[in-house]
């Protein structure tokens, strides 16, 4: 666990993301970005790209394998497909993000919950509106990847399995990265309903960047 230094009122830029809302923008290299769960156990389903070139993107297997750790947290170094590092965690007092887990999705809703969840809101419909309302960023659909579902607790079993355990984050609760490149940040804040990443109950996030 890592606290943080930095003043909310130095902040350059700060941004509500409402319950099942998005948010896309740029956050350029040297500056830091903190996403606060404000009421706690909420999702932040998270997408990384280069912002010169939106192919290049936040890759879970290149992190973990450089780590060697499936859990991200303080220190952790955010690498794209190319293996380079895109950003890193600076600072966290959650202590627990997962990137194996993978984003819900109208599929996933139905495969895993019911045939009749078709209809419910999910991360990757909330992404794909993200991107079509905002062709300048220059995202498609096949820049769609790996994400980073902070604030959500994916514990590894014994024997190797995946669990979606009830979360650990609290009200206050937040992460803090660095830029390591001009990164366009994309994050669904999860509208999940049939699993307990947001508690049932999904609630607003706070995005907030502190220019170098
Ligand atoms: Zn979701």
């Amino acid at each position: 666990m890592q606290s943080s230094n930095l003043k909310i009122s130095n902040a350059s830029f700060r941004k509500v993301i409402d319950a099942g809302d998005y948010f896309i923008g740029v956050v350029l290299k040297g500056e830091t970005f903190r996403i606060l769960d404000l009421k706690g156990n909420q999702a932040a389903d998270t997408l990384f790209f280069n912002a010169h070139n939106a192919s290049e993107r936040y890759s879970a297997m290149d992190t973990m394998r450089e780590q060697a750790n499936v859990y991200l947290t303080t220190g952790t170094k955010l690498r794209s497909n190319l293996n380079n590092v895109m950003l890193e965690i600076t600072a966290d007092i959650c202590g627990r993000h997962d990137t194996l887990g993978g984003a819900c999705s109208t599929e996933s809703n139905t495969v895993r919950y019911d045939l009749e969840k078709r209809c419910m809101h999910s991360c990757r419909d909330s992404w794909m509106l993200a991107i079509a309302e905002h062709p300048e960023y220059g995202i498609t659909k096949r820049d769609i990847g790996h994400n980073i579902n902070f604030f959500m607790n994916v514990p590894v079993t014994e024997d190797g399995g995946l669990t979606f355990a009830d979360g650990i984050s609290g009200a206050g609760k937040y992460v803090e990265l660095v830029a390591h490149m001009d990164t366009i940040v994309l994050i669904s804040n999860c509208p999940q309903l049939n699993n307990p990443c947001n508690g049932f109950n999904p609630t607003p996030i706070e995005f907030i960047v502190w220019a170098e």
